[in-house]
C-alpha cells in the first residue's frame, strides 16, 4: 500500500469510506465513465454539448477556487497551487505553463490529462476530430477566474486524443463574451 497522501493531505476518509476534502464529499470513478459520459452526449446533442460539458467544469472550476481561496489567497498563485492539487488528485501533470502579466494570458500543456487518456482508452484505434479534455478547459478557465477575479475562457489547442504531443490549453480574459466551442 503506498502511504502517500492523496491530494497533498487535503482528502481524508470519514466514516463509511466517504471521501471528503474542502468540506465536500469526493468520488473515484475511472476515466471511461466521463468519456462514455461525453460521448452519448455528443452523439445525442451534437456539438452544443461540447459547451456545456464545458460549462459543467467551468462551474465546478469556479466553486473550487472560491473555496480553495481562504487557503490559497487568491492570484496566479492561487492559480498554480489549484493546478498542482488537480495534479494530486491525479486529474494530469503540467510539464509548461506561461502566464503573460500584461495581457493576463495563461498557457498550460499536459501531457497525461485524464479526459485524453480516457479517450485513448475507450477508442485505442481511433484519434478524435476534436479536443477532447472538455471538462478540464472549463475548470481551468473556472479555477482562473477565481484566483484572478476577472472573467476567463479557455480553448483547448492541441489535445492528445487528436494525436498531438500534448494538451495544451490557452486562457485568455474573456470580457463578458462567451464563445462557441465547435
Ligand atoms: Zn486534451
Amino acid at each position: 500500500m503506498n502511504e502517500q497522501l492523496i491530494g497533498q493531505g487535503f482528502f481524508h476518509l470519514e466514516k463509511d469510506d466517504e471521501i471528503w476534502g474542502f468540506d465536500r464529499r469526493w468520488t473515484v470513478f475511472s476515466n471511461v465513465v466521463w468519456v462514455n459520459i461525453t460521448d452519448r452526449l455528443i452523439d445525442l446533442l451534437g456539438p452544443v454539448a461540447k459547451r456545456q460539458i464545458y460549462e459543467v467544469g467551468f462551474s465546478s472550476g469556479l466553486l473550487a477556487g472560491q473555496k480553495i481561496r481562504p487557503h490559497f489567497g487568491g492570484g496566479f498563485e492561487q492559480f498554480k497551487s489549484h493546478v498542482n492539487l488537480s495534479h494530486a488528485m491525479g486529474w494530469g501533470s503540467y510539464t509548461f505553463m506561461e502566464y503573460n502579466e500584461e495581457s493576463s494570458e495563461i498557457v498550460m500543456e499536459s501531457p497525461n490529462m485524464w479526459e485524453a487518456e480516457g479517450y485513448r482508452e475507450l477508442h485505442p484505434k481511433e484519434t478524435s476530430s476534436f479536443p477532447r479534455c472538455l471538462m478540464s478547459a472549463g475548470i481551468a478557465a473556472g479555477a482562473a477566474q477565481a484566483a484572478m477575479d476577472i472573467s476567463y475562457e479557455c480553448e483547448e489547442e492541441l489535445c492528445i486524443s487528436k494525436g498531438d504531443r500534448t494538451c495544451r490549453f490557452i486562457l485568455n480574459p474573456s470580457g463578458d463574451a462567451k464563445k462557441v466551442i465547435r
